[in-house]
């Protein structure tokens, strides 16, 4: 009871600035991919649209739905990261976040090295928690919420279910307990995940041609690899690369055609359907 008590006044206490971190990093992230890409660049990207935009009205209430799962989400990471930084504290005496304030204790080239660790580390993680999502006993309580974003909006980036949610966070302690990073490192890896987030759920395919063909540039997943995520429900888990979908043999046969039609065709009766 006592331990209870004070995970959840841990909770209380963190909940005004990690709503605030967590909530400001979305809403920059989000937002920022959505004004370019929907709004600025709206004309220049129009024959880079994967499928077929929704109608507006559906469009819209696929919007709102989104930002308030994803302001659920937000109150999750940071219910999750108190119960887990009081739990450590109460145990070892540690921390969730090893994160060092000096550069010289480690250099700047491990500096660097832990931001591509970290997004190695969480596109593994992410592959194999999303393949055991995509279980049938765990996909509704799990899962289901992002994939009601059947053609995703940039806000569908943190639009989960609380159970996925915490899936989710659980990397963040798990990475921490092998790998300590400067905190110039760990924003820079933040600001990194919700900007590539938002631009795999833009809906347009911004990189160049001919990238999933490179041999090399295309084990960097494209826009086009999670839009094909979401329009069939399963294949190409991957999240920042490709290589596990290659090597565990779930990237979608169609996929570098898919990539070729949106970037080499203008021609927009080609669009796939989204509804
Ligand atoms: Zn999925
Ligand atoms: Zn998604």
């Amino acid at each position: 009871m006592e331990y209870l008590t004070g995970a959840f006044s841990s909770f209380i206490s963190n909940l005004p600035e990690g709503l605030q971190i967590e909530g400001l990093r979305y809403l920059f992230g989000a937002g920022s991919i959505f004004l370019l890409t929907w709004v600025i660049l709206a004309g220049i990207l129009a024959n880079r649209r994967i499928r077929r935009p929704l109608p507006a009205v559906m469009r819209n209430r696929q919007i709102i739905r989104e930002i308030g799962n994803s302001a659920l989400s937000i109150f999750v990471f940071v219910f999750a990261y108190s119960f887990t930084e009081y739990t450590l504290f109460q145990l070892w005496g540690t921390s969730v976040f090893k994160i060092y304030p000096d550069v010289a204790t480690y250099g700047w080239p491990y500096l660097i090295f832990s931001v591509v660790l970290w997004t190695i580390g969480l596109d593994t993680y992410f592959y194999w928690t999303h393949r055991l999502m995509h279980h049938k006993k765990l996909y509704h309580f799990f899962h289901l919420t992002h994939h009601r974003s059947h053609n995703p909006t940039p806000f569908t980036a943190y639009s989960f279910a609380p159970p996925e949610a915490i899936l989710i966070y659980l990397f963040v302690p798990l990475f921490f307990t092998f790998i300590p990073m400067h905190d110039t490192a760990f924003v820079t890896a933040m600001l990194v995940q919700i900007t590539r987030n938002a631009i795999a759920h833009c809906g347009y395919e911004l990189f160049p041609k001919n990238w999933t063909r490179h041999p090399i540039l295309g084990v960097f997943a494209t826009v086009t690899h999670h839009d094909m995520h979401h329009e069939k429900s399963n294949g190409n888990y991957g999240f920042y690369f490709t290589f596990w979908d290659r090597i565990m043999g779930t990237e979608h046969l169609h996929y570098h055609e898919r990539f070729d039609r949106v970037t080499q065709n203008n021609d927009r009766n080609t669009l796939a359907e989204s509804y």
